[in-house]
């Protein structure tokens, strides 16, 4: 499925139809958001859900969510951005990640962490009437699309919401999100999130020749 084109083909529609939808977008991080607020926000009023139970250690939790609300305060949008905090729940992603502690990122442990976040995002989106949920995470070379977009759309006909389309790394999404991080001077993390993938990125610091990325 090519979703780029199927979410150019919604928003022409929204454009010509003159609505302006109800999105919760939930975000993995400031420089992630960035491309995809300065993007959608143009068509969609916006509810940026912060939840990343995944994220190691707390201190860079805290860095992380600071960062993301400096960030929509910041921005000039078109149509209003606001921001909803998820629950630290740590316990659910190692609950989640049991037995998967040493499987490489991008494997089973991670399509977990998608659904464990995105499916919090869908209940979010249903409770609160939203018309569509995606996530950011798509942006980063690292994420599987199709899986997310695959998980989006089981949990749209779980919780009754749709799932936005998207493959935000397309159109230069990813390089436009690098210019806005520099642009806003945001934090920009060297790891994923998670305890595993900070242990990956250390042993890539200390060898960069054997490790890949
Ligand atoms: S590497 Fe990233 S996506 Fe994979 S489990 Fe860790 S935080 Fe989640």
């Amino acid at each position: 499925m090519n979703y780029q084109r199927e979410l150019d083909q919604l928003l022409a529609r929204l454009e010509e139809e003159e609505k302006v939808p109800r999105l919760l977008l939930h975000s993995c991080c400031a420089p992630c958001s960035s491309y995809v607020l300065e993007y959608l926000s143009a068509y969609f009023e916006i509810t940026v859900f912060y939840y990343n139970p995944n994220i190691y250690p707390e201190s860079e939790y805290t860095k992380r969510i600071l960062e993301q609300q400096t960030l929509i305060g910041e921005m000039k949008t078109k149509h209003p951005v606001s921001f909803v905090a998820g629950v630290y729940e740590k316990e659910k992603f190692y609950e989640m990640a049991a037995g998967l502690e040493h499987v490489r990122e991008g494997g089973e442990r991670c399509m977990r962490c998608y659904e464990l976040r995105l499916r919090e995002a869908a209940r979010l989106a249903e409770e609160g009437g939203y018309d569509y949920f995606t996530t950011t995470l798509s942006i980063s070379p690292m994420k599987n699309a199709a899986k997310l977009g695959e998980i989006g759309q089981r949990l749209a006909g779980e919780y009754g919401v749709k799932y936005l389309p998207s493959d935000f790394k397309k159109k230069n999404g990813y390089k436009r999100s690098i210019e806005l991080s520099r642009i806003y001077g945001l934090y920009r993390q060297d790891y994923c999130g998670c305890e595993f993938s900070l242990r990956d990125a250390q042993a890539r610091r200390k060898d960069p020749e054997k490790q890949e990325n």
